[in-house]
């Protein structure tokens, strides 16, 4: 049977493999905004590719709130978004997790997104929820999953057994499985989302800020998610998002830095409404 990965092996892969034996691996690409330099070997539509079906999984396994104010509003933040991002390939998803008790939110490679309800109190507002859409959108735009596949490609016995893997030629021992499947951010339990490093933290970081600037949010409100985030932590203990989130004067440091810089995009790009406007409030 001609599976999906099939198809994108013998379309994607094949010229890609003869050409990158041709030319030698030169896998270096750069992060949108911030323009730093990455070594990725992956190419996107294997990313795509791996992202869908593992967001499929995930979602089978959990209780996603569909047509309710709350995910209708998360679809339209996530629109305004990822349209920033120009990924006309992505086919970005956005799933509202009926879970009051998590405050996470994640992002799979291709646009394939998810927010925990627990989170919506923290991000209080339409800016707040712009902020942390903005933070996922750019993990998937500045292909963290593709790097951290890139660096454990080797580990993995080399990119060819990967893709053989893909087209499903061969099987993966399972420690090398669970490699890829945590390069994806998937924990060996399949619903628990691993952390990024702090280079891609920091990165989501500041496309997350432009990108909601652009999209006509105010940036302030980035910092003020994360004051809230930590207050919170006082509260009922470390939220899933901060304890994967690490550094946290670091990283308000690191948006104060781009606040600049974003204002101005924002003068550019204002909403007529109030985004501001409290939406969610805690009970406590
Ligand atoms: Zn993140």
């Amino acid at each position: 049977m001609r599976t999906p990965q099939t198809t994108i092996f013998r379309r994607h892969m094949m010229p890609w493999l003869i050409s990158l034996s041709l030319a030698g691996v030169s896998g270096c690409t750069r992060a949108p905004v911030t323009q730093r330099t990455q070594l990725n070997v992956i190419p996107d539509p294997i990313m795509r590719s791996l992202g869908s079906t593992a967001y499929d999984e995930m979602l089978e396994q959990l209780d996603i709130e569909k047509k309710s104010d709350d995910s209708k509003t998360l679809n339209r933040v996530g629109k305004k978004i990822s349209r920033i991002a120009q990924k006309p390939k992505y086919g970005w998803r956005y799933a509202l997790i009926d879970d009051d008790e998590t405050i996470n939110a994640w992002c799979l490679p291709g646009g394939k997104i998810a927010f925990y309800k627990g989170i919506l109190p923290v991000l209080k507002n339409e800016a707040g929820m712009g902020f942390v859409m903005g933070h996922e959108v750019g993990h998937a735009v500045a292909n963290h999953s593709a790097e951290r596949l890139t660096q454990q490609a080797t580990v993995l016995g080399g990119l060819t057994v990967l893709y053989m893997h893909l087209d499903k030629n061969t099987d993966l021992p399972e420690d090398s499985k669970n490699l890829l499947m945590a390069a994806l951010g998937i924990g060996l339990e399949v619903g628990v989302m691993l952390p990024f490093s702090r280079k891609h933290e920091k990165e989501a970081d500041i496309i997350g800020m432009m990108y909601m600037a652009r999209a006509g949010y105010p940036p302030e409100e980035a910092i003020k998610v994360w004051n809230r985030m930590r207050k919170q932590a006082g509260k009922t203990g470390v939220p899933t998002f901060l304890s994967t989130h690490p550094s946290h004067n670091q990283r308000k440091q690191n948006l104060r830095d781009w606040l600049p810089q974003a204002k101005k995009r924002h003068a550019r790009n204002k909403l007529e409404r109030d985004t501001q406007a409290t939406l969610w409030t805690t009970t406590d």
